[in-house]
């Protein structure tokens, strides 16, 4: 699985123009190295972790591992829903280190995440969350753990599902909690700069991901369908 960056060295001698080049994606989220002009780089994404846990599903269906996509995209919620607790809980002016502490409660348990999350969202907006609904969920189990291995249409299905519920989600949080979602993804990406040293220039970058948390979804946000039409996968 690859991702997309931009040298910001070659796109200074370009006046600006940045040309994209790929690299392997890496847990951290931070990429070292020379871009193919041979600078020596230094970048941190911006990309959250179910935003790339959705990019690597994608990338799953078009590669034909759709038992992955599934799983990806399932992984991709449950960060969604780790996102969403962050934001509600900094929104009602949470002690951070009370937060900390009560996540290390649920930290392994995304069972536990999803009941924090659900009443959260209950208290909070006094409607349910859109969410992934009785047959995805069993897909989703029967995947994970009983090693189905599911169809395209299948993981087409299951990643739609994924898309709503996330998408209508970040768009609540967005028109609610705004400075929340910004500090929240600040936070993430002061931890990865903490791991950054000074030995090149550093630089933050925001990469071209179906998801992203930083695109104004006030008006709306693209249908399922024009995304997979984008990425040349047609259903
Ligand atoms: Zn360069």
């Amino acid at each position: 699985m690859k991702i997309s960056l931009i040298c910001p060295q070659c796109a200074s001698a370009a006046d600006g123009v940045g040309t994209w080049f790929v690299e392997t994606i890496r847990d951290d989220g931070l990429y070292t190295g020379k871009c193919p002009n041979g600078h020596d780089l230094l970048i941190a994404t911006q990309t959250l972790r179910h935003e790339m846990l959705f990019e690597i599903a994608l990338n799953g269906i078009r590669d034909g591992y759709y038992r992955e996509a599934v799983l990806s995209f399932a992984g991709s919620v449950e960060r969604y829903f780790e996102f969403a607790i962050r934001v509600i809980s900094r929104g009602r002016a949470a002690d951070t280190g009370l937060f900390a502490k009560a996540w290390k409660d649920v930290a392994k348990q995304s069972e536990r995440q999803f009941g924090a999350f659900l009443f959260l969202y209950l208290t909070e907006y006094r409607c349910e969350p859109k969410m992934l609904g009785q047959k995805m969920t069993e897909l989703r189990n029967n995947v994970a753990r009983k090693g189905q291995i599911p169809e395209r249409a299948e993981a087409l299905l299951f990643g739609e599902s994924a898309y709503e519920v996330i998408q209508s989600g970040i768009r609540q949080l967005r028109d609610t909690h705004l400075e929340s979602v910004n500090a929240i993804l600040c936070e993430e990406t002061a931890v990865k700069a903490e791991k950054m040293g000074t030995k090149y220039p550093r630089s933050f970058q925001v990469t071209p991901t179906v998801l992203n948390v930083i695109e104004d979804t006030a008006s709306g946000y693209k249908p399922f369908n024009q995304i997979l039409k984008e990425r040349g996968l047609c259903r």
